[in-house]
């Protein structure tokens, strides 16, 4: 394993290859050592399969996820210019790094590595929100994510019902996975600075994953009660084109709750019952 202190600083290998930070890849790179080890540490299970890393960068995460022992490393970078620096981090890794251009949002999970998936990423805040939706559509399959969103975003997957953060994206999220709040980092901390605050969270299966076969359900009752958060749920799931009130009784919610009040298992139990009713 390479010595960690042996290695050209990040901003040495930026310099070099003229990795100036381009703003429409939501390009904020953390040279922070002791970060970028607090998040590949937050990781388990590192040294048992391959995790997969999307937005590598310069590859500060990437170096602190070798450090801490992966065994084999997939980074998936959009950004050409940033290929040659990888390389030569893959050159010295001991064939533990695997260097992939591309799009994250046109690839799929089992193209990169086989599964049970694990990923860890500090990723761009423009394509956050789908790709972690991409990933959550595969989730039975994916043991574990450490990742770094916008602070709003990470609010909005750790939300509860009755708290103004609550919403599609919580629901969609919890139903699979238990989402943990790890830590914030300050817009300081980036090279550029971003305008807002970032967290880091862990999400992993939930031990019993509920409703696993309604999830197109689950999906159309979230659009239309958190489309119109602030009517009762009678009114606003009209837009499913059913019977509301009978569909509301036989999930056992009372008719009068807004979206925001349900819990995840009970919007799970409407989708189910939909689910039911249409075959
Ligand atoms: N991991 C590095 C770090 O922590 O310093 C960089 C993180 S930066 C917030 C996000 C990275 O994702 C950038 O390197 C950017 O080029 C890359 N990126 C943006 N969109 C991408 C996409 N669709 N697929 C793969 N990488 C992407």
């Amino acid at each position: 394993m390479t010595d960690a202190d042996a290695r050209p600083p990040l901003r040495d290998v930026i310099r070099r290859h003229g990795l100036g930070a381009e703003r429409r890849l939501g390009q904020h790179f953390l040279l922070d050592r002791n970060l970028t080890n607090k998040i590949a540490g937050a990781a388990t299970g590192l040294d048992a399969a391959s995790v997969i890393e999307i937005g590598p960068g310069p590859g500060g995460l990437t170096r602190a996820l070798l450090d801490a022992g992966a065994r084999e490393v997939v980074a998936v970078e959009l950004d050409s210019r940033c290929v040659p620096a990888l390389e030569e981090l893959a050159g010295e890794s001991g064939g533990r790094l695997r260097v992939i251009e591309g799009d994250a949002l046109t690839m799929d999970l089992a193209e990169l590595a086989p599964p049970p998936w694990r990923i860890v990423a500090n990723l761009p805040y423009n394509v956050a929100t789908p790709l972690l939706l991409k990933w959550l559509y595969a989730a039975d399959q994916v043991e574990e994510m450490v990742l770094t969103f916008q602070k709003e975003v990470a609010a909005r997957l750790t939300a509860k019902p009755r708290s103004k953060a609550y919403g599609r994206l919580s629901v969609i999220a919890q139903r699979q996975m238990e989402v943990t709040h790890l830590f914030d980092i300050g817009p300081k901390a980036f090279v550029p600075p971003p305008k807002v605050s970032s967290t880091v969270l862990r999400l992993r299966p939930r031990p019993q994953p509920l409703t696993p076969d309604a999830l197109a359900w689950l999906a159309r009752t979230t659009r239309a009660a958190f489309g119109q958060r602030r009517k009762m749920l009678r009114a606003s799931l009209q837009s499913l084109g059913v019977e509301t009130e009978a569909l509301i009784r036989e999930a056992g919610v009372p008719p009068t709750a807004r979206a925001e009040e349900l819990t995840v298992e009970a919007f799970c139990t409407l989708a189910r019952t939909l689910a039911e009713r249409n075959g």
